[in-house]
């Protein structure tokens, strides 16, 4: 059988790991890029190939969201309907608002609202999500969406009857192992809405069948009062309202990154999101387990828990990434919309390479996809997008 071929060029070429190439071309046979280069030299090499040309264009390639929960993109919608139009003032005012919101919503409206996220994101430019699902039958939407990465499914609970169910309910869902074109892994939400013993079990797990992974972790101060002083309004309001007042852990004393150590949570496999509250010694904690973190920071605007400490994770050697967060705490899916936000956000700390390497091989790298996405790189997907002002065009 005869070999696709196709030669694409444009005025420039970003592939991802070098700077941008003016007049670059990259050689794309059977979907798989063969060649990179200045398209003289692309083409003298290939003399019988036809040349696609996108005049006064760049070619980039596809995007990573690394953390999302695209089940929650319908959340403005769901949020109006249910009369919640006041803005949260602050996270636990914000987190109690999204249980209640979701108490309203059947599995429907996930279902149709994931499917949104997941075109949303197709033509926003992303080629992989790190997308968190607590919905764990709507999995099966990603059966024929052209996105790559981890469908995490999210856990949480402190009561053991009702965490033992679960755990028999994930056994027979990761023995799936892949759905579409996305892997199936664990996210246990975030060390203070999951019991420790839980916690450990699903580090473990994930640690022993190198199941992808991923943890919330120090996004706001009330996380870190609930984790130290198991005080605060996670504890006077968040706990109270989901009947787990009785459960209340007693005070680990502990930063949350030394907390999550002791539950055997510090693996290069575990994705950390957020890190906004973290300290010096946590950022080292991190970099010497060689773990990677995801920034989202317009979410972390809009919840008003303050920004990350990028020079300090910078010059620690962590890898970072970029993602949006969900519908509930952000005005849209747009990888290059929220770098245009960290851009203004991090002045100073953050450059635009170093931006533009979070959200492709930064994110590649921390969902494992770097062998396929991530960079325009020979012998990756042939896959790359020409960026415009309303929309991606996407090869
Ligand atoms: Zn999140």
């Amino acid at each position: 059988m005869t070999a696709l071929a196709r030669i694409y060029t444009a005025n420039y070429l970003f592939t991802g790991d070098a700077p941008p190439l003016v007049g670059g071309a990259l050689l794309a046979v059977d979907g798989q890029i063969a060649a990179v280069g200045p398209l003289a030299d692309v083409k003298r090499a290939n003399p019988a190939v036809e040349i696609v040309d996108y005049p006064d264009a760049v070619i980039t390639p596809l995007l990573i969201n690394a953390h999302t929960h695209l089940e929650l993109t319908d959340f403005p919608a769901w949020a109006k309907a249910a009369g919640e139009a006041a803005e949260p003032d602050g996270f636990v005012d914000w987190i109690l608002r999204l249980i209640r919101i979701k108490r309203t919503l059947s599995k429907k409206h996930y279902d149709r609202s994931l499917l949104n996220g997941i075109q949303q994101s197709i033509a926003a430019g992303t080629g992989a999500v790190g997308d968190i699902l607590s919905q764990h039958s709507c999995r099966r939407l990603y059966y024929g969406a052209d996105l790559k990465g981890v469908l995490f499914l999210e856990s949480l609970g402190r009561n053991p009857e009702i965490i033992n169910h679960v755990k028999l309910e994930l056994r027979s869902v990761l023995a799936e192992q892949q759905i579409g074109q996305v892997r199936l892994g664990l996210s246990p939400h975030s060390p203070y809405s999951i019991s420790a013993a839980y916690l450990s079990d699903i580090y473990t797990k994930c640690r022993q069948e190198k199941l992808p992974c991923t943890t919330h972790l120090a996004e706001s101060s009330a996380e870190v009062e609930f984790i130290m002083r198991s005080s605060g309004e996670l504890a006077s309001r968040f706990y109270p309202r989901v009947g787990w007042e009785y459960l209340i852990p007693p005070p680990s004393g502990c930063r949350p990154t030394e907390y999550l150590q002791q539950c055997g949570g510090l693996f290069p496999g575990n994705l950390l999101v957020h890190g906004v509250q973290l300290t010096t010694d946590e950022i080292n904690l991190i970099a010497a387990a060689r773990m990677h973190l995801v920034l989202c920071p317009r979410s972390n605007s809009r919840l008003k828990v303050g920004t990350a400490p990028v020079a300090k994770l910078l010059a620690a050697g962590v890898n970072l990434a970029l993602g949006t967060d969900s519908m509930a705490s952000n005005n849209n899916l747009s990888v290059w919309d929220e770098m245009a936000f960290a851009h203004r956000c991090f002045s100073g700390s953050l450059d635009a390479p170093t931006l533009l390497r979070m959200a492709t091989l930064g994110g590649a790298e921390a969902l494992g996809v770097e062998g396929r996405l991530g960079s325009l790189s020979t012998g990756k997907n042939a896959s790359f997008q020409i960026p415009a002002e309303d929309r991606c065009c996407r090869k």
